[in-house]
């Protein structure tokens, strides 16, 4: 279940460790501990800009992935009302995004949410047709966290520059798994988030292109050059920049093996199993994301079972947070609510192994026969 988080890596644990015990300065005093840790933040808003190539002074810090979506959408909302107060999004998004577009119309805001096909792709002649003189802003996901599919960002930005209109996309799925560019992409807002790729939770950034028009989100001291106030998260900043710059440096040869391990694991499952199919893209999705419907059975009696074999894994469905609703990512693809609850996402990091996924294919499949034969369906 690496998509929810993963384990900080040794090397990234090392970085950060000294930022918690001798210098453990505040970066806006003047003395020479406080320095120390300036710098420290300094050199890793250059690690961080490097790896998706912006420059350092585009690089805020936050406090997660969550904090960044809230940012970049209220943030432009407020900012840019006088000029429109309309924004579109996909019904895929995560909720740090939906329920942030959700708030926001409550405040006067009117939203749009794009719809996508059944891989999981939003169309660009969706957005082209949605796009209105009073649209301010589009916030599309780089990457699904349910299903994994990666969405045209590039193709999708360029049709909102084209009349005028800022791009937003959480990157919080991609960063560190596929290649990110700043650049190359377009997008003049991205969020991240450093647990996805081995540093700690708590820890995000969000990058916005210079000269983009946004109004601040905390209210505060005068820290990241009076864009965020609040003392720095000085260990989890250099974390962050120690974890993005291993990903990256690291990244063809891992995604490359992380593709090779999900595909294993997806021919293994679904020729064993009757009854079942890839959710998501087949080929544009994230290198170790998997998602698989299971007819006639619910996805939370698979991970109950799983979890006795000590497999982590996840659902579709939000059971597990108090609530019966299936995903709302699943039913955008137009899964109907069983099939939709009958689903299992497993999500690699490079920790994974090829004794892991044996495993996985040879524990799965009994488990799925053991509780059709079960079901009264
Ligand atoms: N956006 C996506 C796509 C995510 O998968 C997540 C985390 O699961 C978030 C945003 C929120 O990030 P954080 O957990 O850092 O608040």
């Amino acid at each position: 279940d690496n998509s929810a988080t993963t384990a900080v890596r040794p090397e990234v644990l090392e970085a950060m460790l000294p930022y918690l015990s001798e210098q453990y300065g505040n970066p806006s005093s003047i003395y020479g501990l406080g320095q120390a840790a300036h710098q420290a933040v300094e050199e890793a808003r250059g690690q961080v800009a490097k790896a998706i190539g912006a420059a350092e002074s585009e690089i805020v810090f936050t406090a997660c992935g969550t904090e960044s979506d809230n940012w970049a959408i209220r943030g432009v909302a407020f900012a840019n009302q006088n000029r429109g107060k309309h924004i579109i999004t996909s019904a895929i998004e995560h909720h740090a995004v939906l329920h942030t577009c959700k708030q926001l119309e409550k405040e006067g805001f009117s939203i749009t949410y794009l719809p996508v096909d059944e891989t999981g792709l939003v169309s660009p002649d969706d957005l082209k047709a949605a796009i209105t003189d009073e649209t301010i802003l589009v916030t599309i996901m780089m990457a699904n966290n349910e299903i994994g599919t990666i969405e045209p960002i590039r193709e999708l930005c360029a049709i909102a520059h084209e009349s005028g209109v800022l791009f937003h996309t959480d990157a919080v799925q991609a960063v560190g798994h596929i290649p990110v560019n700043v650049e190359e992409l377009g997008v003049d807002l991205l969020s991240l988030s450093g647990h996805k790729f081995h540093a700690p939770k708590g820890i995000g950034a969000l990058y916005i292109r210079k000269g983009t028009r946004i109004g601040t989100f905390m209210q505060g001291g005068a820290q990241e050059r009076n864009r965020r106030a609040g003392t720095e998260n000085v260990a989890g900043i250099v974390a962050l920049g120690k974890a993005i710059t291993l990903a990256v440096e690291e990244l063809p040869e891992t995604s490359e093996r992380l593709t090779q391990l999900r595909d294993r694991t997806i021919k293994g499952i679904l020729d064993r199993v009757p009854y079942a199919r890839l959710n998501g893209h087949r080929e544009k999705r994230l290198p170790g994301s998997l998602n698989i419907g299971f007819e006639f059975i619910e996805g939370e009696s698979i991970l109950l079972l799983l979890v006795m074999k000590g497999i982590a894994a996840s659902s579709g469905s939000a059971c597990t947070s108090g609530s019966l609703d299936p995903s709302h990512v699943l039913l955008a693809i137009g899964l109907p609510h069983e099939k939709a609850h009958g689903s299992v996402r497993l999500s690699y990091s490079r920790y994974t192994t090829e004794e892991d996924v044996d495993y996985i294919i040879e524990t799965l499949p009994p488990i799925i026969e053991r509780l059709r034969a079960m079901s009264p369906l």
